[in-house]
């Protein structure tokens, strides 16, 4: 009689076991990983570490062994990873090895690849010349690419709080979230009628994390006692709020990312503004212009940080800036053509070009570029505060072209979802077309 329940209590669970399998091995997408958001230590100020940063594996770096050509490691650290000499306070270069700074003082040897020993590095995302040909190339150039959309910010009631929120002459109200949500959804479509795997990290004006600023509270309070101020009042509501959207709520799209989706490529689609002020009189700006960030330029400081170096080590050693360059000058040209808009010029040195041949291309230490373990395209067109992207934002979505001073345009979100479409068809249609 034991038995007989213990088997039927068995058998479900042997039912539901088989299911997994079988789903898992029919299922082209990887079954759904719901690791919790974060562990306990990350709720508490740590100083070696960036806040709410999940602690390095450092035992990963093994996999690089004897992945990475000396000349392709220094070049890269210098010319893009590094602000100036930067990498010099924790990596030592040696002729056949590297040592690392780990955790606290630890060194980690990693041996360069050598003429006889070299393996590829591990990752999950593919380039474009590792992706199986593409059988119709021209009308379905992205067969099998995998994308993320990351549409930034969050949008509706949050968009305040996020200070991505103003209020035009007339009363439209602008908020950065929507616009990159109403983009995000239009290039979906056109990304896959490509042939593109499409995932968006959010399809609503609602964050991805399920925590909300109350929970980031406790730590708000530690980061503001270690800065000398008194954790209450408007000081630690602010501290909570930026902890929950700032930092937390792009690592937990990161984890998604890393974790369950594992594309080959991640969008993160934003809109670019100068300084408006009070948002309900906003002060308007005449400059308009268009620029992309791919990661680089880390300070000594930033690199003091455990995560941070962990991230450039993973993304430097994974060679992801090769294509994360290739594939952003290719966006960065079909935009300039799509948009008309000129470079946006950094003035301060936390950011450089990467490329003299283009002025659109800037190399930053972003939490989303740094923490997101793919290539990524890091999109900042448009001055929301420029009169004319007001007017524009303000007509709304609409098909075809509508005059504006002077000219015939399309939609603001058209032409930026078609700036972005038409830069992925010609890198993958180019560089998938020699990989017969
Ligand atoms: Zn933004």
């Amino acid at each position: 009689m034991k038995h007989r329940i213990l088997l039927w209590l068995a058998l479900p669970a042997v039912v539901l076991v088989a299911a997994l399998f079988w789903t898992g091995r029919n299922n082209e997408d990887p079954e759904p990983v719901e690791a919790p958001e974060l562990v306990p230590e990350q709720m508490s100020l740590r100083t070696n570490m960036s806040a709410l940063a999940a602690t390095p594996d450092w035992s990963k770096l093994q996999d690089y062994q004897y992945t990475m050509p000396r000349d392709i490691f220094m070049t890269q650290l210098n010319a893009v990873y590094s602000q100036d000499r930067a990498w010099h306070s924790v990596i030592n270069v040696h002729e056949d090895f590297a040592d690392v700074r780990g955790s606290g003082n630890e060194r980690i040897r990693v041996y360069f690849a050598g003429r006889d020993r070299q393996k590829p590095p591990p990752r999950y995302w593919r380039s474009a010349r590792e992706l199986p040909s593409a059988p119709d190339l021209f009308g379905k150039p992205l067969s099998g690419l995998r994308i993320a959309v990351d549409p930034g910010h969050i949008g509706g009631e949050w968009s305040r709080m996020e200070e991505r929120w103003y209020r035009g002459t007339g009363g439209h109200e602008v908020k950065e979230g929507e616009l990159t949500l109403a983009t995000a959804i239009l290039l979906k479509k056109q990304l896959e009628s490509l042939g593109a795997k499409v995932w968006l990290l959010r399809n609503k004006t609602q964050p991805v994390t399920k925590l909300r600023p109350p929970d980031f509270e406790p730590l708000a309070r530690q980061v503001l006692k270690s800065r000398g101020k008194d954790p209450v009042g408007n000081d630690l509501h602010r501290a909570s709020q930026s902890l929950f959207y700032r930092a937390h709520e792009i690592r937990r799209r990161a984890q998604v990312i890393n974790t369950r989706i594992k594309p080959d490529i991640t969008l993160c689609l934003h809109l670019n503004a100068e300084s408006w002020g009070n948002p309900e009189k906003p002060t308007m700006v005449s400059r308009n212009h268009f620029h992309l960030l791919i990661n680089g330029t880390y300070s000594a400081r930033e690199l003091r940080l455990e995560d941070n170096r962990f991230h450039l080590l993973k993304r430097l050693f994974q060679r992801t800036h090769d294509e994360e360059l290739a594939l952003n000058r290719s966006i960065a040209k079909a935009m300039a053509e799509e948009t008309g808009l000129p470079p946006y010029i950094y003035t301060t040195n936390n950011a450089k070009l990467v490329d003299t041949e283009n002025p659109y291309i800037y190399a930053r230490n972003l939490l989303a570029n740094r923490v997101y373990h793919c290539p990524v395209v890091f999109l900042e067109p448009y001055v929301m505060n420029n009169p004319e992207v007001y007017k524009r934002i303000s007509m709304g979505d609409y098909a075809g072209k509508s005059k504006i001073a002077g000219a015939m345009r399309k939609s603001l979100i058209r032409e930026y979802a078609d700036g972005v479409t038409e830069g992925l068809r010609n890198y993958y249609q180019q560089a998938r077309g020699n990989n017969g």
